[in-house]
């Protein structure tokens, strides 16, 4: 067999699990991550005599070690659920080339972090960055008051956000940038699919985003907490559905088809959050979205200016499970968009 990316970030991780010494361990881990993200397949590259090093995080030791791996592979390679259904992105860019459509379709993000909450990036700078992909429109989504950790904001600053986002938009629009902020929120959601912000507060917003951030670890179906989380009416997208993470949370459990079709019926968006480590939606479970007729919200869920652009991996999960291009919210005018979320 020919070792993927994807094979070669599965290899990894469990020499990673299987090594003893601490610095291999980490250069292990860190290399397994990064073929998550290596912009060309590593067979291609060693099949026209390339230096594997040209890849991000890969020294002598990890190319001789992968090297083996090419001479010698294994009968097959299987992750772990922890690990499965994980977009690389060598694949997302095969994807895009087969499906350029989504990636000429895409207006807008519409999930990213600024330091209001736990973003690295004031609000101007991730504005920046977000105009130099072209976009018509990036939504604000901060986190809420719910979720202190993450430095989520009460009411008083989210309102001191609004103004700032106003006079940025003031100063773009001045400055002929067409990139415009959406007023926006990521809504921290009760295991009860419960907000917790005061209802006049989020009358002020675009677009609210709802997610849980608690009790991500209980093993035990969570059907009823997602139908009232999509049935929520402040909620217009459910964001990060499973909640799942890479190599380190597996995510929740439902009854997807039910989830999905009260979704559809109810109007509310599902994310697809790019985020490299989420993937959440992933494309399996897209599939089953699509078939309910679900609206599809991408987001990067960016943190730092150059995490905008894990776009690619939504797009292209988007086109693999055959979303329909209608059905993506990214996909519509700013004023479609307005109007979509006024409805829901
Ligand atoms: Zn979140």
């Amino acid at each position: 067999m020919t070792l993927s990316n994807g094979n070669l970030a599965e290899l990894l991780a469990g020499a990673a699990d299987d090594e003893e010494a601490p610095h291999r361990q980490r250069a292990l881990r860190r290399a397994s991550r990064a073929a998550l993200q290596w912009p060309e397949e590593a067979a291609s590259l060693a099949a026209q005599g390339r230096s594997l090093t040209e890849l991000q995080a890969v020294g002598p030791w990890i190319e001789r070690t992968v090297a083996g791996w090419f001479e010698d592979p294994p009968d097959d390679v299987d992750p772990p659920p922890l690990r499965r259904g994980f977009l690389t992105l060598a694949e997302v860019r095969a994807a895009l080339a087969e499906h350029p459509e989504y990636r000429d379709a895409v207006r807008g993000d519409l999930q990213m972090h600024t330091t209001y909450s736990d973003g690295r990036a004031p609000l101007r700078v991730m504005a920046e960055s977000a105009a130099a992909y072209g976009y018509e429109f990036v939504a604000v989504t901060d986190h809420s008051k719910g979720l202190p950790i993450a430095n989520g904001m009460d009411e008083a600053r989210l309102a001191q956000q609004i103004v700032d986002i106003d006079a940025a938009n003031g100063e773009m629009e001045a400055g002929g940038e067409q990139l415009h902020l959406l007023r926006s929120l990521e809504m921290n959601l009760s295991p009860e699919g419960e907000g917790d912000m005061e209802p006049e507060a989020l009358a002020w917003l675009d677009l609210v985003l709802g997610a849980f951030h608690s009790k991500l670890r209980v093993t035990e179906d969570q059907t009823e907490r997602y139908l009232a989380a999509v049935r929520n009416p402040q909620v217009s997208v459910l964001a990060h559905p499973r909640c799942r993470m890479w190599n380190r949370r597996l995510g929740l459990q439902a009854d997807w088809p039910r989830v999905f079709e009260a979704a559809a019926e109810a109007g509310t968006a599902l994310e697809i959050d790019a985020h490299l480590s989420r993937q959440d939606l992933n494309v399996e479970l897209l599939e089953v979205a699509r078939e309910a007729g679900c609206w599809i919200s991408i987001g990067t869920d960016a943190h730092h200016p150059d995490e905008l652009r894990w776009m690619e991996y939504g797009l292209a999960a988007a086109a693999l499970a055959g979303i329909p291009r209608d059905r993506i919210l990214n996909f519509l005018s700013r004023e479609e968009l307005l109007e979509w979320a006024r409805r829901t």
